[in-house]
């Protein structure tokens, strides 16, 4: 029989589980708060009574992740690591220090099922979905792995954050807990390619998270060219679903946009792009795109970076911004690592 995974448990979770074992209900928040203190095994939690170890040694088990590769950029101290997994897997988590503190970007799957045409994450399809467990590992290991504390996470990495909905609403939660990691909601972003009905889902949530939307192109049959989800969803369809996500929570979207040198960079595309979203609560973050191995997309040139971004901003009044690129020396986008390692 599969193992209690307590890593994922909620305090009041452990707190019943530890009724359900026979123990008094405190127990549970004892193991919590062990587990929080950084410890790897039961009987590290030293206040737990022999029996009681015992007990959870054998119904449940505290999941482990390894450091496999932890690559340091001499450029600007972002951390690229390789994190193994219990049964073999392997994801990529990116550490990344900012003036607002430290970020990490962390993997929400094995693989992806989304299959966008730049990204190196989805090659060899989904393999599996994480536990919430194994998303607060990655950032109790960078933690450690760094000794540095991380106050910002970014749903960025491998994968896609709402095909793994219900893990990664519940990984929401613990990381928000006061005497977690108590990492705050606005401190939190998650990105997705757009699943309109778990866009849904999620705004009725109402969390206070920042949600980031991957647009890329902005017309359907350009979109249709990069990204499969957008034959399941129409840009009307997913900008509609945008409205009731803003009306929801008030919150301002981030949409992000690749810029793909020759296929979504003219100054026709960015016209089209304010458009599409002139008059909407939305920030604009290009991303040079990162050239992936197996395909010949290559990064916008400088100069119609800056040309696209006058017109999203002055023509079009939205809030635009060009990400920097961070750990330019250790292939620090995601999907690489994973792929090197597994040859895929
Ligand atoms: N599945 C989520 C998270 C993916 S990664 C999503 O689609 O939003 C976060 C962002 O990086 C997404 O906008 C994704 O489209 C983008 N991305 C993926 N590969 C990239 C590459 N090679 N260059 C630039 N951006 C990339």
């Amino acid at each position: 029989m599969a193992k209690i995974d307590v890593l994922s448990m909620l305090p009041e979770e452990l707190e019943s589980f530890a009724l359900e074992i026979g123990e008094k209900k405190f127990r549970g928040k004892q193991i919590f708060e062990g587990l929080y203190r950084g410890a790897t095994e039961f009987s590290q939690i030293t206040n737990l009574p022999k029996s009681l170890i015992a007990k959870l040694e054998e119904t449940a088990e505290i999941r482990g992740m390894t450091t496999e590769r932890m690559l340091v950029s001499k450029l600007d101290g972002t951390v690229k690591f390789l994190f193994g997994l219990q049964d073999g897997e392997a994801v990529e988590s990116v550490f990344m220090r900012y003036k607002h503190g430290n970020t990490l970007c962390i993997s929400t799957q094995v693989g992806c099922r989304m299959g966008c045409a730049f990204c190196a994450s989805t090659k060899a399809g989904l393999k599996r979905s994480l536990l919430p467990s194994e998303m607060l590992l990655q950032i109790l290991c960078a933690q450690r792995e760094t000794g540095e504390a991380v106050s910002n996470v970014v749903l960025m990495g491998m994968g896609e954050p709402l095909d793994n909905y219900v893990n990664v609403l519940k990984f929401l939660r613990l990381v928000n807990l006061e005497k977690g990691l108590n990492i705050g909601m606005r401190h939190i972003s998650l990105s997705t390619c757009g699943l309109v009905n778990r866009m849904d889902d999620l705004a009725r949530e109402n969390l206070q998270i920042t949600l980031s939307v991957s647009l890329h192109a902005a017309t359907d049959e350009k979109r249709k060219e990069i990204m499969p989800v957008a034959r399941k969803y129409s840009l009307s369809e997913l900008m509609a679903a945008c409205d009731r996500y803003t009306k929801a929570t008030g919150r301002r979207i981030s949409y992000e946009y690749a810029l793909i040198s020759g296929v979504n960079d003219t100054p026709e595309d960015a016209h089209l792009l304010g458009k599409l979203l002139k008059g909407r609560l939305a920030h604009l973050n290009l991303i040079p795109v990162n050239p992936i191995k197996e395909r010949d997309f290559k990064k916008s040139e400088k100069e119609a970076i800056k040309a696209f971004t006058d017109i999203t901003e002055n023509t079009y009044k939205i809030s635009t911004t060009v990400r920097r690129k961070l750990g330019g020396d250790i292939d620090a986008s995601c999907g690489q690592l994973r792929a090197q390692r597994d040859g895929l």
